[in-house]
């Protein structure tokens, strides 16, 4: 396998090689180890149309990383290019605010039900203004995250550790000192004890932080936990933030929210409401985004911004190309009533069905686990070379391994995948790397 990818992707490795000294990408080193130095590398591409990516040496792929699911209609989607090139006629400067902006916070408002918007350039600038939102207006400064949850890149989430006497986050992450992890308890998501810990944390926890479902466990699907989560911080004035970077705009037009029947304080958006292009959106109740901007006053009358503001601000936050691409994402999620939505969630759930019979079939140790168009495989162990052979027999899945379908994904399109699928699982099976296991999916031991 090692001989054959390093044939297929020559040119990916030659520009990886060519440009590593000056280029700094930690994804050109993820999961690197010695025996598999030779297939580490991160694929590069030029080229992206529907479902398919092209790599440098001309490669056709099956996309199932789709922008890390930013992209839900498919790659190069006309209507999103046109919106985007239309507004590249008009102005792509920032400055003065776009009108596009307003116009987006209203959108937004009416699909989410959220009372306010407010717009930054990704989902970690997004959660950390939530953040401070939470803690500017409860006065107080700790916050609850949860155990696998992945929220970006501000340093205060960095951590998968916990102190088992404080509860406190560890440091784990270098550059991550712990003083800077010193308000970030990380608790197990689900669990009883978790709500016991913030009841009695309350007077010293502002917010909670959570993926009502996590991307790197979308199997559990906690709707009772989230209501309990959601009577919990209510009854205690702490902040529920909903990240919704990934379930946004995916699960239903209204997000999670909407889909467990629960409302947070402050939730956060990011990826498919961009349509590709960057942006993060800070969103939720007045009591918390007032403290943007001090809350709503209106001219000719003797009305005042009436709460103390904390500081947000940013050179792209309003990027006109990002608001006229997310205006178009809303669109036509508007236009289709959702139904665009439903139907792709449905196809990756009957997709996903597919799968787990064929590995329970085959007693392979292998399934997938779906939210929406959101799924991930579990492997036993770490069983990384199962990325790489479907690499070599025509799929993309990046480093971080959640996949994401599009409509683009059409049945002739599936039906290639799956067979690829199925190849991969027998070339592994032949190479002694995946073995037969009567424990059947999902139970195998050593699970990733
Ligand atoms: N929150 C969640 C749930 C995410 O999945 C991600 C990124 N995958 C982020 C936040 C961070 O978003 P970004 O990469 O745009 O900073």
């Amino acid at each position: 396998m090692y001989e054959q990818l390093s044939i297929k992707n020559k040119l990916t490795k030659a520009h990886t090689q060519n440009y590593r000294n000056v280029f700094a990408l930690n994804r050109n080193a993820a999961g690197f180890n010695k025996e598999m130095k030779e297939i580490v590398y991160t694929l590069v591409c030029d080229r992206t149309d529907g479902p398919f990516v092209y790599d440098l040496d001309e490669n056709e792929y099956i996309d199932l990383t789709m922008g890390f699911g930013s992209i839900l209609f498919g790659h190069n989607y006309a209507p999103i290019r046109e919106a985007i090139e239309k507004q590249l006629q008009i102005s792509w400067s920032v400055g003065p605010i776009s009108p596009l902006a307003g116009k987006l916070s209203a959108e937004i408002s009416k699909a989410t039900g959220v009372q306010r918007v407010a717009f930054f350039n990704s989902g970690t600038e997004a959660v950390m203004v939530a953040l401070r939102l939470a803690k500017a207006i409860t006065h107080k400064k700790y916050f609850v995250f949860f155990k696998g949850a992945y929220h970006g890149t501000f340093d205060t989430l960095l951590s998968l550790k916990t102190d088992p006497v404080t509860h406190l986050a560890k440091e784990i992450v270098p550059g991550v000192t712990q003083s800077i992890l010193n308000e970030s308890y990380l608790l197990e998501y689900g669990a009883e004890e978790s709500l016991e810990f913030i009841k009695n944390h309350k007077d010293e926890i502002a917010a909670v932080l959570t993926e009502p479902v996590q991307s790197r466990n979308p199997a559990f699907q906690p709707r009772e936990y989230l209501q309990e989560l959601r009577n919990v911080t209510e009854e205690n004035d702490i902040a529920l933030i909903f990240d919704e970077v990934i379930t946004g705009f995916r699960v239903d037009i209204g997000g999670s929210q909407q889909h467990f029947g629960v409302q947070a304080d402050i939730v956060t958006y990011g990826k498919v409401i961009g349509g590709g292009l960057p942006i993060g959106i800070v969103a939720g109740k007045a009591r918390f985004l007032d403290a943007t901007d001090g809350g709503f006053w209106q001219y000719g009358d003797d009305s005042v911004p009436l709460v103390k503001a904390t500081f947000v601000a940013g050179t792209f936050c309003h990027h006109p190309l990002a608001m006229a691409s997310a205006l178009k994402v809303l669109e036509i999620l508007n236009q289709s009533e959702g139904k665009i939505l439903r139907d792709l969630n449905e196809t990756t759930a009957n997709f996903c069905a597919r799968l787990n019979a064929y590995f329970d079939d085959n007693q392979y140790p292998l399934s997938v686990h779906q939210f929406a168009s959101l799924f991930r495989f579990q492997t036993p162990g770490r069983l990384s070379l199962l990325y790489y052979q479907l690499l070599l027999n025509g799929v993309y899945v990046w480093e971080g391994r959640n996949c994401f379908l599009s409509p683009a994904h059409n049945p002739s399109v599936l039906a290639d995948l799956e067979a690829k699928i199925h190849t991969s699982c027998e070339q592994l099976e032949d190479q002694g790397i995946l073995k037969r296991s009567k424990i059947g999916h999902g139970k195998a031991i050593g699970i990733e």
